[in-house]
């Protein structure tokens, strides 16, 4: 057999073995040349070739290889010495390329002007409008900004492209997340095309990366990101970068890489507080074409909080509702879609002794009388509206409930709720003081 076959036979055998992308982008590339003694010589488009074949599948590889039927039980690698094909034929023929080229995978709704500015982002947004104005010229290079999901990392990121674009459009920006440079990296290793997947990178003026979490555990395409970022930050580019975490806490990345980043400044993003939830929900319903009433703004922000990106789809799922089933935008509707958006229940920070207190307030009960063992009927009549409350509100379980009143069978929660239910349909004084105690605790709308 002569060593075409035994490939041959090698490459059918891992197709056993190996998931079928592993066999096309690291297999099917490799061309045999040759034997030498017992070594099948393989002849591969480069040096990371060789080492992630080896790193990864020589296992395998030496597997297929033993059980041939020919000569070749094991393999070296040859590095081609063949000229890599340009990524972009007619883009090398001229040599340079002008129009920066990623350019447009800018945002343009991600700005300056429509990020709502409040005391959880305002370093970051100041660091990243620094930056955007004097790339690489403020020591604030590189800028991370870290924070959780839905926060406006990305916004910023994109801000920063669209400012430095709008104040220098010679600005070579390139943007790009961190899931997209390592695919791009890998292709470019599938096709021996390195050399400009690197030279991309290394024209930039400013390079955004986003969500770099995502080199965790990729060794390779760190090391090839280490040497894009050394090579611009030593030229005074700017690099920003994004991540859900404070670089120092990040697993999963090369050491010399964090403290690289490290040298630069990290800036954080925490979740907004209320007043800016109800200054970005006013921003996000005007965007929208969308008006509401201040009440309702109100109502939203109290209710979803973690994060602006849940904010916006409360906005667009209201607007899509009303238009879809060709509904007024009205307390019920909104009530709805926000129950929705977090899973039925309706304000979770109102603990048990905010209902009291404020049961406590209306009734003119004290609060230990309501969680105590008094009989009277004003008393009683509060303690059971408490509880009633404290299930409808919080969800709470009757055990739960028994145990904070006092130490009560969850029967006894179970026939107060059961009675004030009833009452609450029926007798109007009761829905009025019910409906007061639950608009004084930012539950229902005033
Ligand atoms: P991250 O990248 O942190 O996960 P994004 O930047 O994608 O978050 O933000 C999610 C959404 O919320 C985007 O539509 C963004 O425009 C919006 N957003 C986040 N923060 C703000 C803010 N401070 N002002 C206005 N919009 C914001
Ligand atoms: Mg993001």
């Amino acid at each position: 057999m002569n060593y075409v076959d035994v490939w041959g036979e090698v490459l059918s055998s891992l197709r056993k073995t190996l998931p079928s992308h592993a066999l096309s982008a690291w297999f099917e590339p490799v061309d045999p040349i040759g034997f030498s003694g017992d070594k099948i010589l393989l002849e591969v488009p480069n040096q990371f070739f060789a080492e992630w074949i080896e790193s990864h599948y020589d296992k395998e590889l030496r597997a297929a290889l033993r059980s041939n039927s020919g000569k070749g039980t094991n393999y070296r690698f040859i590095i081609s010495d063949k000229e890599p094909t340009p990524l972009n034929a007619s883009e090398s023929n001229t040599g340079t390329t002008t129009a920066p080229l990623y350019k447009n995978n800018i945002n343009k709704q991600y700005r300056f002007e429509n990020f709502i500015e409040g005391s959880n982002n305002e370093f970051a947004k100041n660091a990243a409008f620094s930056v955007a104005n004097n790339p690489g010229k403020n020591g604030f290079n590189p800028l991370i900004i870290y924070g959780g999901v839905g926060l406006g990392k990305t916004h910023l990121m994109h801000a920063i492209g669209n400012e430095a674009i709008h104040k220098n459009p010679e600005l070579n920006v390139v943007i790009i997340t961190s899931e997209k440079f390592t695919l791009d990296f890998v292709n470019s290793l599938r096709k021996n095309k390195t050399i400009e997947f690197t030279q991309q990178y290394r024209k930039a003026d400013i390079l955004l990366i986003d969500d770099i979490q995502f080199f965790r555990g990729k060794e390779q395409t760190q090391e090839q990101f280490f040497h894009t970022f050394n090579v611009l930050y030593q030229s005074g580019k700017q690099i920003v970068m994004t991540a859900d975490k404070y670089p120092g806490e990040m697993k999963g990345l090369q050491t010399r890489l964090l403290s690289r980043f490290q040298s630069g400044l990290s800036v954080d993003i925490q979740p907004p507080n209320f007043e800016v939830r109800v200054a970005i929900l006013l921003e996000k319903a005007e965007q929208n074409g969308l008006s509401l009433d201040y009440d309702v703004v109100e109502f939203i922000a109290r209710h979803i909080k973690e994060n602006v990106r849940d904010l916006e789809g409360t906005i667009i799922r209201i607007l899509a509702k009303s238009s879809l089933m060709n509904i007024e935008i009205d307390h019920d509707l909104v009530r709805q879609v926000v129950q929705e958006r977090t899973g039925g229940r309706l304000n979770n920070d109102i603990s048990m002794e905010d209902i009291i207190k404020q049961v406590s307030i209306s009734s003119s009960v004290p609060e230990k009388e309501i969680v105590g063992s008094s009989r009277k009927m004003e008393i009683s009549k509060a303690r059971q509206i408490s509880m009633y409350l404290c299930r409808e509100i919080m969800g709470a379980s009757l055990n739960n409930i028994g145990m904070y009143f006092g130490g009560r069978d969850h029967t006894t929660v179970m026939h107060a709720v059961k009675c004030i239910k009833e009452k609450n349909e029926k007798e109007e004084e009761v829905k009025a003081f019910i409906l007061s105690i639950k608009q004084d605790l930012g539950y229902a709308f005033s």
